[in-house]
Order: structure tokens, then C-alpha cells, then sequence
């Protein structure tokens, strides 16, 4: 007990010196004693036969729904896995190495002078981290008290059509959530326990305040204000564009569309916020943030999938996605009565979808059944409801080269099968 408590005490100071850049200047202790060479030995036991999910009865599926955490998210580069690998073969201090990969992507997302980043568990994590370093700033006591607000402020201002599941994340801080949809709410409910404004990025066009009017009267009223951006690269931009439109905290996750480690997310913002932010954060124990554990070899990766991102040619991709869902629609349109239509979404998975319809009268078969029919094929294929359409929805970002042979393949079959 007592031993940890002084480690607690220690690591907490730690990172407080770590920021301070006062910690002595690391030796490189591992620098050559280690053989890179040893990663690739051959797996004998489980893992043997290169498909561990098989091993243990659980069936892969081809993913034509996006990068949705229930399924595992987005598939790294092996490039990133190779990066992650050397990252676990080291020990490093924690907090010291969140300050480096903060300054590196600070740098890297060329974002505005006074502002960093923090590689957090997810975009969750970061919008509970970021709220608690708000509300208790820098103060050991505090952060040691939460979710008891006694002493601190406990309002977050949200529009009511911005609320979704993940402002459990700001309200596990023990605030309460504020909802208000005008300018004059707005203004009405702004009052000295109002400690922020939450935006919800892929909201903007739900809620009558846009983007860049909720940080202008954020900015007239003095109060710190995050925007929840997780699922809204690409565009590329969109890492730098709040940041630079004055947000002072802005969430993205790492293992979406960025590809980066499947436990990873980006906590940008104001220095001394991201800091406070660290603070209510593993590795800190006594914390909110114990829970949201983030390990050396992610923090590694998220910059390594960062650089990766920002150097891949977003318009190519774009082209080879869509290229993928013409070739999809070329093989279904053979069954008579099945038509396509394209679209991108306007924001989070902002990337080419097709919507895939027919006539039930000619194709006896419900866009539900489709699915599930889909679902349990061999190889299966996962494909999802018609974002507010009608008919089935897919998109291409996800898919592994010659995927979508497959998924054209077993899609013109299960329709023929069905044809009256
Ligand atoms: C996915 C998502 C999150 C959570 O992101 P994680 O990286 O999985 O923690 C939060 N907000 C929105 C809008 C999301 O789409």
C-alpha cells in the first residue's frame, strides 16, 4: 500500500518534471544491445497456423461497413506493425514518451504554436481526459477527487442534437450535461459552473450552431471548448482545421480510417490543457484516466501511423475506392431489377459509398435477409443497412486487395437465387 502510493506520488511528479523539461536527458540504454533480427521466429503452438481468430472458432469477416470498433476498427500498415514491434522491446518512461510523441505531432500536424498533442487509449478516452484536465487543471487533489465535482466547476454546454453515446465519456467526469439548440439558450445557460462547450463534429448539420460560430461564442465567452472529430478524417486537413479555427481541444481516433493502433486515439489542444489532460491519465494512478491504459507500443505507433497518413495520396485512394465499388456494381447490375447509386457522406466516413437496391417484386428478398444471407456465407461479408437509405450501403475503404471480387461474387449470387 505504501509502496504505492509513493510510486503514485512519484510518477505523478515525474510527469509534472517531465513537462517541465527538467528530467535528466534519457541514456540510450538499449540502443545496440538488442537484435532486431529476432522478430520474425516461427509461432509453434497457438497462432501456428497464421489465423489465431481461427484457431479459437471466431470467423473473419470482409468488412464493406468502415472502420466500426465492433469489428475490429481499421487494419494497420504493416509498416506500423513492424514500428510497434520495436517498441516493445524496450522500457521507457511513459510519461516522458507522451511528451516526446506530443511535440512530434505537434510538429508533424504542423498545429498552431501553443498547442500539442496526447496519444490517448481512444477519441473517448481523450474527450474524459481532456474534460478532467479542464476541470481540475493541474491540481493534484482534484484530479485525485473526480468524478466529485466539490470544488470545481460542472456544466458542459452541448447542443441536444450533438448528444450520442460517447458523451457518457464527458459525463463518467461527473458533469452534467447542459442542452440548449439556440444562440439565446445558449446564452442563457452560461453561468460560473459552466466549464465547457462540447461539439460533435459529424453533427454540425443537426444543430442550428455550425462549427465555427460554437467556438466564436466560445471564444466571447471565455469558456475552453472541444470539438469530437473521431471519425472525421479523411479529409486529411481536418487534423489541423479545428485547431486552427480555435478549438482548444479536438478528439480523433487512431485506429479509424488513420490506421494507426487499434487501442489509439489524439487528444490535440491548447499545451497546458494537454498536459492537465496527462495528468488525469494512465500511467497516473488515483485517476480517472487509470482505466484507459495507453502502452509505450501505441503511443510509438500513433506517430508512426500519423506519418504514414499524412504522406499516402488521399486522392488515389479515393479513386481506387470508388474504382472497387464500380467493379462491385458492374457484376450486381447483371441480375435484372438491381440498380446502384453513389454517395459520400458529408462528414465521418467522408469516403465513396454505394447504395444497392431492387425491385422485391422481381428479387424476392428484403434488404435484412440480404444481409444475413451475407453474413453467413463463406468467406462472410459484412455489409450495413442504407445510412438512412433505402436498400443496402457499402464502401470499399476497408477491404483487402481482391475483396471485392468476393463480395461482388456473393452478392449476384445471393440476389440471382432470389430472382421471382
Ligand atoms: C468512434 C467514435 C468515438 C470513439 O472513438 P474511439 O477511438 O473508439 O475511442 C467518439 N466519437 C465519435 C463520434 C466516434 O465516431
Amino acid at each position: 500500500m505504501r509502496l504505492n502510493s509513493k510510486w503514485n506520488r512519484r510518477g505523478f511528479l515525474g510527469t509534472v518534471a517531465t513537462i517541465a523539461g527538467v528530467m535528466l536527458t534519457p541514456r540510450k540504454l538499449f540502443a545496440t544491445n538488442r537484435n532486431a533480427a529476432g522478430a520474425s521466429k516461427t509461432v509453434t503452438g497457438f497462432g501456428q497456423t497464421g489465423n489465431p481468430y481461427q484457431e479459437l472458432g471466431v470467423t473473419t469477416v470482409i468488412n464493406c461497413e468502415g472502420t466500426m470498433t465492433v469489428l475490429g476498427g481499421s487494419l494497420p500498415h504493416p509498416e506500423l506493425e513492424a514500428v510497434m514491434t520495436m517498441a516493445g522491446r524496450h522500457f521507457v518512461s511513459i510519461p516522458e514518451l507522451e511528451v516526446a510523441a506530443g511535440s512530434r505531432i505537434a510538429s508533424m500536424l504542423k498545429l498552431p504554436p501553443d498547442y500539442s498533442a496526447l496519444v490517448t487509449s481512444g477519441a473517448a478516452a481523450a474527450m474524459q481526459s481532456g474534460l478532467a484536465g479542464i476541470l481540475t487543471g493541474g491540481n493534484e487533489a482534484l484530479i485525485r477527487q473526480l468524478p466529485d465535482l466539490t470544488g470545481m466547476k460542472s456544466e458542459v454546454i452541448i447542443q441536444k442534437s450533438h448528444r450520442n453515446p460517447f458523451d457518457h465519456q464527458l459525463r463518467s467526469t461527473g458533469i452534467r450535461l447542459v442542452e440548449i439548440e439556440t444562440v439565446d439558450q445558449f446564452r442563457a445557460a452560461v453561468n460560473e459552473r459552466t466549464a465547457m462547450m462540447h461539439f460533435s463534429n459529424f453533427a454540425n448539420a443537426a444543430g442550428q450552431i455550425k462549427v465555427d460560430e460554437w467556438v466564436r461564442l466560445a471564444k466571447q465567452n471565455n469558456i475552453p471548448c472541444m470539438n469530437d472529430a473521431a471519425a472525421d478524417t479523411p479529409p486529411v486537413s481536418h487534423l489541423w482545421d479545428y485547431a486552427n479555427m480555435g478549438y482548444d481541444l479536438i478528439t480523433f481516433s487512431g485506429g479509424k480510417a488513420i490506421r494507426g493502433p487499434q487501442c489509439a486515439g489524439l487528444l490535440i489542444g491548447r499545451k497546458e490543457m494537454v498536459t492537465n489532460a496527462l495528468l488525469n491519465n494512465s500511467p497516473h494512478e488515483d485517476t480517472l484516466g487509470r482505466s484507459q491504459k495507453v502502452g509505450k507500443e501505441e503511443i510509438i505507433g500513433m506517430v508512426k501511423a500519423l506519418e504514414l497518413f499524412l504522406s499516402e495520396d488521399h486522392d488515389a485512394l479515393a479513386k481506387q475506392w470508388q474504382d472497387r465499388l464500380e467493379g462491385v456494381s458492374r457484376e450486381i447490375m447483371k441480375v435484372p431489377g438491381v440498380s446502384t447509386s453513389f454517395f459520400v457522406p458529408d462528414i465521418a466516413n467522408h469516403v465513396p459509398h454505394m447504395q444497392i437496391l431492387w425491385d422485391e417484386t422481381r428479387v424476392k428478398l428484403t434488404p435484412e435477409e440480404a444481409r444475413k444471407l451475407l453474413r453467413a456465407s463463406k468467406p462472410a461479408i459484412v455489409i450495413g443497412e442504407g445510412e438512412e437509405r433505402p436498400g443496402l450501403a457499402m464502401n470499399s475503404f476497408m477491404l483487402q486487395p481482391g475483396e471485392d471480387k468476393i463480395v461482388a461474387e456473393q452478392l449476384s449470387r445471393i440476389l440471382r437465387e432470389h430472382v421471382a
